[in-house]
């Protein structure tokens, strides 16, 4: 399926300056990612370490890609010398090798704290006490490599706008109060949150990054494992 280029530029006519739209690229082919890069798009995101880094290395080299999914500690590696942001930081564990790892490559990685704000049991993510921990260790300034610029969440999957708009606005408000607390040296200015479905609701909400997939890209099949 073609990629769908009257949504993508009625998407980009209505988000305002200050919000980033991340195309999720996510189990589509590089020819898609292409067509839509030449329209002008330069942030892609992926959920899956290997197929980001194949995509990487035959797409054009100012894409600004972004990391979405849940990250596992040892593959840091593959994408530590490249990828632009990790939306996904949902674990202290994390963060010793995003450091390690930018530090072998001469970089400061930018990261969100992923935080959970939706009902399901199965989405990553701190909540707010663990979210304070955090804080207390980024105050000591214990992860050179690393710059904490915000947060992301995802809202939980269903068709009732008020809950979303009580996830988002629950998010929006964790963020505002960690950014007070965060050392004044750190720019903490970046709220990932909105997807297809719901990406209006966010921006409404303080979004500053919208991720969005399936509304470019058409529906995703993934393949049976065989
Ligand atoms: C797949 C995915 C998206 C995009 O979802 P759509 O509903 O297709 O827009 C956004 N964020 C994350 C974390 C995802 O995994």
């Amino acid at each position: 399926m073609p990629i769908d280029i009257t949504a993508y530029q009625r998407i980009r006519a209505e988000i305002p300056p200050h919000v980033t739209l991340v195309a999720v690229s996510k189990t589509k082919p590089i020819e898609d990612i292409q067509a839509l890069y030449d329209l002008g798009q330069r942030d892609f995101g992926e959920n899956y370490v290997q197929e980001l880094v194949e995509k990487q290395a035959a797409l054009p080299t100012d894409i600004r890609w972004h990391f979405i999914g849940h990250l596992q500690s040892n593959k840091v590696k593959y994408i530590a010398p490249f990828v632009h942001l990790i939306h996904g930081v949902d674990r202290a564990s994390l963060l010793p090798e995003i450091n390690k790892q930018a530090g072998k490559h001469g970089r400061t990685i930018d990261v969100l704290w992923q935080m959970h704000i939706a009902q399901e049991e199965t989405k990553f993510g701190f909540d707010a006490d663990e979210l304070q921990a955090m804080i207390k260790t980024e105050a000591q300034t214990t992860y050179p490599q690393i710059h904490v610029r915000g947060m992301m969440g995802m809202a939980s999957f269903t068709d009732n706008q008020t809950q979303v708009k009580q996830e988002f606005e629950y998010l929006k408000k964790q963020f505002d109060q960690l950014a007070l607390q965060m050392p004044s040296n750190t720019n903490f200015d970046t709220l990932s949150m909105g997807m297809s479905g719901d990406y209006r609701l966010a921006i409404a909400c303080g979004s500053t990054i919208i991720r969005v997939g399936s509304l470019l890209f058409g529906a995703r099949q993934y393949s049976n494992p065989v």
